[in-house]
């Protein structure tokens, strides 16, 4: 239908429909809702497969490795139980706004995307995916199909911290979701650090992860992030905050994710 009619992909229609605003939507919607082989978690060899229906309150109530636990702390702040029953975390990555709060947690455990067409089925990594605000790399007839987060590191620790105006129904401010791998002389083996909501996508900070490898996981580690290991945000002043309480709030997030995910390391 999508590659014969075309059409706008509706799910659980909670971007979709507060983005018509009064407008009835124009052209063909092809409702995707009832397409149930693409709803669901399934463990494979490789991969953990999120499919593109699975919902913020399936997502939640499935049995998953640490490493999800960011993602399941960020499924419980988007808006509130009834959106995250109708909405699907694929809507969330498709809709592609800087604020998506399951952005930074999927970035952070090196998400790919399996989008499907008559054309064929391809792959791409989310940071990839994901090209600014409110653009991705899908085409109009593409479905995104499933979410596959490589199992590599998935006894990792993991947070998620949200910054809003309020506590519920609230668009993130900066919002910071972390992994980190400790080895078996408790330093870090490895770390994944992502920032939304400071830039036009959520970026990860390449630079602090690095400089964070091998030091000693213990609550000293936090005070060796510094402002300069957010370079790769470029916040703006808009009705929410300013760009400036942006990156402040952010270096608070970034080292409170780390030293929660120190306190759940094992
Ligand atoms: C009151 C309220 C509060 C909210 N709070 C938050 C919040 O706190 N945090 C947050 O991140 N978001 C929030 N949202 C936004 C929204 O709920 C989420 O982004 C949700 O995950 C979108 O999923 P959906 O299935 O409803 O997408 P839809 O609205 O159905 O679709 C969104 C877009 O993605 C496309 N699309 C959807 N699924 C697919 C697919 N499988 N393949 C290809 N294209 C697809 C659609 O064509 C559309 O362009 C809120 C929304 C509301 C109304």
């Amino acid at each position: 239908m999508l590659a014969s009619t075309g059409g706008q992909i509706l799910a659980g229609g909670t971007d979709f429909y507060p983005a018509l605003g009064e407008r009835l939507p124009q052209g063909n919607v092809v409702d995707i809702t009832s397409i149930a082989e693409i709803r669901g978690i399934t463990s494979q060899p490789n991969h953990i497969r999120i499919g593109g229906l699975t919902t913020w309150t399936d997502l939640i109530h499935s049995p998953l490795p640490p490493s999800f636990d960011a993602l399941k702390e960020a499924a419980r702040e988007v808006g509130s139980v009834q959106i995250q029953n109708r909405g699907t975390v694929a809507g969330n990555l498709c809709n592609a706004s800087p604020a998506a709060d399951g952005v930074p947690p999927l970035l952070a455990l090196d998400a790919e995307v399996e989008l499907v067409s008559t054309a064929g089925k391809r792959q791409i990594p989310l940071g990839r995916f994901l090209t600014g605000n409110r653009k991705t790399l899908r085409v109009a007839d593409e479905i995104l199909t499933g979410i596959l987060v490589p199992r590599r590191v998935e006894s990792a620790a993991s947070a998620f911290l949200k910054l809003g105006a309020r506590r519920y129904l609230v668009i993130s401010i900066s919002m910071v979701a972390a992994v980190l791998q400790k080895d078996a002389s408790g330093c870090v083996a490895e770390a994944h650090v992502s920032v939304g909501s400071c830039s036009a996508t959520a970026r990860r900070l390449i630079r602090l992860e690095k400089d964070l490898i091998g030091l000693r996981a213990n609550a000293e580690i936090a005070e060796t992030i510094r402002p300069e290991h957010l370079s790769p945000l470029s916040p703006i002043d808009d009705i929410r905050a300013t760009g400036e309480y942006r990156l402040g709030a952010s270096l608070t997030l970034v080292r409170r994710a780390i030293e929660t995910c120190m306190g759940r390391a094992r």
